[in-house]
């Protein structure tokens, strides 16, 4: 059993039947299956139904094909626990979703807004879409010699057509940590939050570290704290476009807060029964990220300690 992960994004339902995708005559059959689920994407955006001002998903049936064309790129997802396969369709811009017969059903929407909306399940699934396609959308061309690369084994790889080099979609690790001191935890403020919003400290982990030793090293660069002890709390896909949040609480050594004015416009201490105040949307001027945040889940499991 995995542990329980409290995080949007978490917790893919389906089975990514690595092996099968690299068959590409299955794929073809598999998509063209009576129960094949298709969703669609443009410009990084799902297609939303939207009923009586009901959101949801509009996962449709192989027949859509034939609004889809063949031009879409198109990436395999999975396999959900009755057996139907899941796809995901880029549609090329020039698509217009007014000349379709899915006019008037619904929109493609900025996922962001859809986050409190969406059941779990699908937002697991469209965020690994949605991270395909952006990957893709940046990597038509090989990082080795130039060549133009090609899509295979269901779009979780791609092939240069010159050298033969393979290319695997990225995932980039950020550290995001509760810095803490008994009954204090550290928050910041970047410049672009909205007014009131403080959050945990943030940075991508480097080549040649640890999770740990950069949970120090950014705790250390933005808030001047010396980190004594970092225990990791859980992990987020993110896929704006395509991080991999890593929640941890670093206890840090008694010392003052020294901002770095680069990186953030304030850091400064916290109660904990700020926090839980904060949480509670009660706070007079503070407000910390709302739930599919993983900010928040560490800020919950600190405060809920004691
Ligand atoms: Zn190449």
């Amino acid at each position: 059993m995995l542990p329980e992960n409290p995080n949007t994004f978490a917790k893919f339902p389906l089975d990514k039947a690595g092996l099968r995708r690299k068959d590409a005559a299955w794929l073809a059959e598999a998509v063209n299956a009576a129960d094949a689920r298709l969703s669609l994407f443009q410009d990084m955006k799902p297609f939303i139904l939207d009923e009586n001002d009901k959101r949801s998903v509009a996962w449709l049936g192989p027949q859509a094909r034939a609004l889809i064309g063949e031009k879409a790129l198109c990436v395999f997802l999975g396999i959900d626990a009755q057996g139907a396969p899941h796809f995901a369709f880029d549609l090329p811009k020039r698509f217009d979703l007014s000349e379709s017969p899915l006019a008037g059903m619904g929109a493609f929407e900025d996922m962001r807004p859809m986050l409190p909306i969406l059941p779990a399940d699908d937002l697991a699934i469209l965020g690994c879409a949605k991270s395909l396609f952006e990957w893709h959308a940046k990597h038509g061309f090989c990082a080795q010699c130039g060549g133009r690369s090609a899509v295979v084994d269901g779009g979780w790889k791609r092939v240069c057509d010159a050298c033969g080099a393979e290319h695997f979609p990225r995932v980039d690790p950020v550290v995001i940590m509760l810095p803490v001191r008994g009954d204090h935890c550290c928050m910041g403020r970047q410049a672009r939050f909205p007014r009131g919003m403080w959050s945990a400290l943030a940075g991508f982990v480097e080549p040649g570290e640890t999770i740990e030793e950069a949970v120090a090293r950014e705790t250390l660069e933005e808030a001047g704290l010396v980190v004594e002890a970092v225990k990791l709390h859980s992990s987020q896909p993110w896929p704006f476009p395509s991080s991999l949040m890593i929640g941890a609480i670093a206890e840090v050594a008694v010392g003052d807060i020294n901002v770095d004015m680069d990186e953030l416009d304030e850091a400064r201490w916290f109660s904990r029964a700020e926090i839980k105040t904060m949480l509670a949307g009660k706070h007079e001027s503070a407000w910390a990220p709302p739930p599919f945040a993983i900010a928040h889940q560490l800020l919950k499991s600190w405060s809920e300690e004691a």
